[in-house]
């Protein structure tokens, strides 16, 4: 037995000279980022962990204990412990697309020697759109616009750019090059607007538009309507 010189109690195993639990809480177990950002789709709730969607059950905690689940085989231990994992989990705020949690963290040492600690991080969720769910809604696009005008990869580059500033990511259904420009797919006319706008501060642009087009009913049967815009550089004819 030795006494730890940190909190004066006898231990049997020294990491760095403390007992496990005053190296846990001076030197942490994991290191683990302040934030983790992972992309969720916001109709179905699925996590994009390390590039594959994960169905999450559709709820903020099903989505946040995905991702917690996938950082405990992924954290890095603090020297000089042998690994890490998760324990357990606990919400510090509502989970919602930003949700701070309690880790509450297992490591050992390569002696076998355990060392519990906790850590604090926030998991952010990005609202995307999955594969599935994009091949549903897709039939669903709301709004159609198409800018013309220059060669597609200029026009793409300008959509993406515009996409940022108008904040309409979530909205977005699909942005695709074809011979004639960039048509972008949205969910709904309110994001379309914001992005028309967003487009001419970037680009002198003339729109047309909106042309209404009926396109049958929905479950509800209400009539079901989609607007298209074509955006034109100016300058082109
Ligand atoms: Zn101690
Ligand atoms: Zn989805």
């Amino acid at each position: 037995m030795r006494i730890c010189p940190r909190c004066g109690r006898e231990t049997s195993a020294v990491i760095r000279g403390l007992c496990p639990r005053c190296f846990a809480e001076v030197y942490g177990v994991a290191r683990v980022p302040r934030e983790v950002r992972v992309e969720a789709c916001r109709y179905c709730g699925a996590v994009r962990l390390g590039g594959r969607w994960v169905d999450s059950g559709g709820t903020f905690e099903g989505a946040v204990d995905s991702v917690v689940r996938w950082l405990s085989e992924r954290l890095q231990p603090v020297e000089p412990l042998a690994g890490v994992r998760v324990e357990s989990w606990e919400a510090l705020t509502r989970p919602d697309w930003s949700t701070r949690i309690l880790l509450r963290l297992r490591g050992w040492t390569r002696g076998g020697v355990e060392v519990e600690g906790e850590a604090v991080t926030t998991v952010r969720l990005e609202p995307s759109i999955c594969p599935r769910c994009k091949t549903r809604v897709s039939g669903e696009y709301e709004v159609l616009v198409q800018v013309r005008g220059a060669p597609a990869g200029r026009l793409s580059r300008l959509v993406e750019e515009a996409v940022r500033r108008a904040g309409v990511g979530d909205a977005v259904i699909e942005v695709s090059e074809s011979r004639d420009g960039v048509d972008a797919y949205l969910t709904h006319r309110g994001a379309a607007r914001r992005l028309l706008k967003a487009l001419q501060r970037l680009a002198p642009l003339r729109v047309a538009g909106p042309y209404r087009e009926f396109v049958g009913l929905t479950s509800r049967g209400k009539r079901r309507t989609r607007d298209t815009y074509v955006a034109r550089l100016a300058g082109d004819r």
